[in-house]
């Protein structure tokens, strides 16, 4: 049997595989290559998630991609927007015709002698599985499971006569008009469904355990609209990113070093947007340090709004259980609702779930060490793409996807069909991929690899230094063994 072989095969179709194959068809036209989908369609996120009101948290000049402006006038846009934006993209340079929709990578093997890996396929419409070969594995899965949420283990809610949701899996035929709506969580998605659900809801409840720190901020940002009606959509656009990746540097580096300054900001600016005499310090005041965890941003403050309004209320307390009729909490409140959100988060998986060995060693995740943010150590041809946590997922994703092209350019030039991190230093100590206290990651950490001590191991959070080392940097630099392992018989 003839097995198909790509030279690079990448996983996923969401934003970050779209704009990885866009890198790899620009810089290297003449290499083979497929994504493969589990889903049946282009976004993932933006195509997954489709509750009410659902928009990015980041500004769209950095979480869209460096070689194609983002041209409409919002610069926080809705789910839609971003799905369009990613499949014209698509579209326009022909990828949406490299894609196999409903193939769920499940298993990758590197065979050195070969040097290629097996991937191993299940069909999600037939069950059938699928095997190719490919040269390189460029892995752009995302970082939670999408067929299930996570939710808490709450007490009873089998009593609950209302409907209960999770933001994952919103009903399309879900009406909420007329209805009290109580939103559980206090995270980015709880944040965004609150005012969007007051449009039609008699009332919408926040009940969050502990606040979050949250911050407005304008939904079109005057700058960037000015500078492309006076420069055009590319010059304005790039000045934009730039003028984006400061401000957001500034704010992240400012909460870490200043932390008391930018906790005073915050509450003054939410005090002005609140009713006199409201309980800021019980709704608005984190346990922790801003930027401990991702802020949260709400566009031209319409979850203040709808407070101030009477649409909408934040409840601090825990639950003590489900009942008929809504919410016990630890209290000893009530809160009555018809439909209970549980806006609780994601459960993170690493690498969509795919099994990886090396010539017959099976790769233990937990126990890899990630090279550069960007490879594993000791897997050949493996290169991963994880956002940032604290800027625009898509600004590590253009630069993971720039190195790649790099290193296969680098190889091809020189002969190599290998290239694999290698650790030398026994000095180097492990710690976790991400140093994020959110909840989500805390959860689920020890199924990912792990970062060194010390760089090329090290993951830095910052964009300015990986553009030097990603984009610039010495691909041949000591720890990544070059080398040509394919048997001269084989092509
Ligand atoms: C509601 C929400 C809002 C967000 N807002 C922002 C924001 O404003 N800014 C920001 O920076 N980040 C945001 N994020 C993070 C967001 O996920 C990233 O910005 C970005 O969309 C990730 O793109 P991706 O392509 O890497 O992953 P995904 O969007 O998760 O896409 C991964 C794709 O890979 C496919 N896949 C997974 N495993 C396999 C497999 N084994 N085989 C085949 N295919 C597979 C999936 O089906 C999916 O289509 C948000 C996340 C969520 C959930």
């Amino acid at each position: 049997m003839i097995v198909e072989h790509f030279d690079v095969l990448i996983v996923g179709a969401g934003l970050s595989g779209i704009g990885a194959a866009h890198h790899l068809q620009q810089a290297h036209p003449g290499k083979s290559f497929a994504l493969f989908e589990a889903r049946d369609a282009i976004g993932g996120t933006w195509d997954l998630f489709r509750y009410p009101g659902v928009r990015s948290d980041s500004d769209m000049q950095t979480l869209g991609y460096r070689f194609r402006p983002w041209t409409e006038a919002k610069a926080i846009a809705d789910g839609p927007s971003i799905r369009s934006y990613v499949r014209d993209t698509a579209r326009d340079a022909g990828i949406d015709a490299k894609i196999r929709f409903n193939h769920r990578i499940e298993r990758a093997a590197w065979s050195s002698a070969d040097a290629r890996y097996t991937v191993t396929a299940r069909r999600t419409d037939s069950d059938e599985t699928a095997e190719v070969t490919c040269g390189f594995l460029f892995v752009c899965s995302g970082y939670y499971r999408y067929d299930e949420g996570f939710t808490p283990p709450f007490l009873g809610t089998e009593r609950f006569g209302g409907r209960i949701i999770h933001p994952q899996f919103w009903p399309e035929d879900l009406d909420y008009a007329g209805k009290r709506v109580v939103v559980i969580g206090s995270g980015a998605t709880a944040i965004t469904l609150v005012p969007a659900l007051t449009d039609k809801a008699e009332h919408v409840t926040m009940l969050q355990r502990s606040p979050s720190y949250v911050l407005s901020i304008p939904a079109e940002d005057p700058i960037a609209n000015g500078l492309r009606r006076a420069l055009g959509d590319r010059i304005a656009y790039a000045i934009t990113r730039w003028k984006n990746v400061a401000v957001t540097t500034l704010i992240y580096q400012l909460s870490r070093r200043r932390p008391t300054f930018v906790k005073k900001l915050i509450r003054k600016a939410q005090v002005s947007q609140l009713p006199d005499g409201y309980a800021v310090d019980t709704h608005f005041k984190p346990r922790y340090q801003p930027w401990d965890e991702r802020l949260c941003i709400v566009p031209d403050g319409d979850l203040f709004r709808v407070i101030r309004h009477g649409k909408a209320s934040i409840v601090t307390d825990r639950i003590a259980g489900f009942t008929e009729t809504g919410l016990e909490l630890e209290s000893g409140a009530e809160l009555n609702a018809d439909i209970i959100v549980t806006a609780t988060g994601l459960n993170l998986i690493a690498f969509g779930g795919m099994a990886l060995a090396v010539d017959g060693r099976e790769v233990v995740l937990s126990e890899a060490m990630a090279y550069k943010g960007l490879m594993l150590g000791d897997v050949p041809n493996f290169a991963f793409v994880v956002g940032y946590t604290n800027a625009s997922w898509t600004l590590k994703a253009d630069l993971v996807s720039e190195y790649v092209c790099r290193l296969l350019a680098y190889m091809d030039e020189h002969g190599f069909d290998q290239a694999v991190p290698v650790n030398h230093d026994p000095s180097i100590t492990t710690r976790p991929l991400l140093d994020f206290a959110a909840g989500y990651v805390q959860r689920s950490l020890d199924q990912f690899p792990k970062q060194g001590s010390k760089a090329p191991w090290r993951l830095g959070q910052n964009y300015a230094q990986d553009l030097v080392t990603l984009r610039h940097g010495r691909l041949d630099d000591g720890t990544m063994q070059f080398s040509r392992v394919r048997a001269a018989t084989l092509t």
